[in-house]
């Protein structure tokens, strides 16, 4: 694990900064005494002189005298200028400590996420394979009835389709990782939602969810396998993170020149604290060993990445009474194609 490297490192960037403390502090003390003797010893010198030339007829007359009075003056600017700099020298040390303590809080964070990734991503990997791997086993050995045939083939394919969604995930994160380039084709929104609609209906009989899609939503220019995993990997979690029965509705409308889509659920909501991190990668709320679910913390990390990568903007809200919203935008513009009619995609030129 990476902790211990980075404490070392910690460790020595706090001797280097005790050290110029230290230092430092060493020199203002001693320029100060210096700054000091030198003061005296050209008041001595002045006394001597001005005694001698009959100016003054004793020691504490000298206060009174021009040349004392410039030379104190001297003095003190001095004496400012190095409070000054030591002043200055601590804010910016303080700064400096600061802005490590954070680096460092934020590497041992990432150094957390990935190991959690680790952890579940081992899981998921894992445990479709073995459940695939028993029904295989035990088709194989063993006679069934065809009723008994069926439900076990379904939970095979169930788990085949788990980790289906899994790879693809790992792909496209490894792809918005480089530089991501949509593919532009035409995607009709309301038919992809209603075909996962279906899809998750099929996988999910308890979950209640409503379409409510506006008539003539346009086509959309854009990338259909990454806006599927987009609407995936919300449609997924709205009913992963429901708290009990799921229910969700989804409503897909069109007006100036936006295509708006909501994704709301009734689940158990996202605190305001960590609706700012779930999108980064391998975010997941909780520790891996109190959460129940299982997840990668790569779903949203890669929302956000493909709405972006189409210009879009995700936002996440409270749903009321309880629950979250994911809210998303499209630009949209008007465009001949090449047989004249007219379309309406996203402006990803
Ligand atoms: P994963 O689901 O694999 O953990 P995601 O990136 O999809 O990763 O989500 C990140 C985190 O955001 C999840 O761990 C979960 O705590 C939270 N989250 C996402 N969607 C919802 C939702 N609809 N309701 C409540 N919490 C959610």
């Amino acid at each position: 694990m990476e902790v211990p490297k980075n404490i070392t490192r910690i460790i020595q960037t706090y001797f280097v900064i005790a050290y110029l403390v230290l230092a430092f502090g060493w020199w203002s003390v001693l320029l100060y005494t210096k700054n000091e003797d030198a003061f005296l010893a050209k008041k001595e010198l002045l006394m001597i002189v001005k005694v001698a030339e009959g100016e003054i007829s004793g020691p504490e007359e000298i206060e009174a005298m021009p040349e004392y009075i410039a030379l104190k003056k001297e003095y003190n600017t001095q004496e400012w200028m190095i409070g000054g700099e030591i002043l200055v020298l601590i804010v910016i040390l303080s700064i400096g400590l600061i802005m490590i303590q954070k680096s460092y809080n934020k590497e041992i964070e990432a150094a957390n996420q990935r190991r959690n990734f680790l952890l579940s991503i081992t899981h998921e990997l894992k445990s479709p394979i073995a459940s695939i791997r028993l029904v295989l086993d035990t088709i194989k050995k063993r006679v069934l009835k065809p009723e008994q045939k069926a439900k076990l083939v379904a939970g095979g394919l169930t788990e085949t389709e788990r980790l289906h969604q899994l790879v693809n995930n790992l792909l496209l994160s490894a792809r918005l990782d480089a530089v991501y380039e949509p593919n532009r084709e035409m995607v009709d929104l309301s038919q992809v939602l209603e075909e996962q609609t279906e899809t998750l209906e099929r996988k999910h009989p308890h979950a209640q969810i409503r379409l409510d899609l506006q008539e003539d939503i346009p086509l959309m220019m854009g990338d259909r396998i990454g806006i599927t995993s987009v609407l995936v990997n919300l449609l997924e979690n709205a009913i992963k993170y429901a708290g009990g029965p799921p229910n969700i509705l989804i409503v897909l409308r069109w007006e100036k020149q936006q295509i708006l889509l909501d994704i709301a659920d009734q689940g158990i909501g996202i605190s305001d604290k960590e609706k700012k991190k779930i999108f980064n990668k391998f975010y997941r709320v909780g520790s891996e060993d109190t959460r129940r679910t299982k997840g990668t913390g790569l779903g949203l990390y890669i929302v956000k990445q493909v709405v972006q990568g189409h210009q879009g903007t995700i936002r996440v809200k409270d749903n009321i009474p309880k629950g979250t919203v994911f809210s998303i935008t499209f630009p949209a513009k008007q465009r001949k194609t090449a047989n004249g009619t007219t379309v309406f995609g996203t402006a990803m030129e």
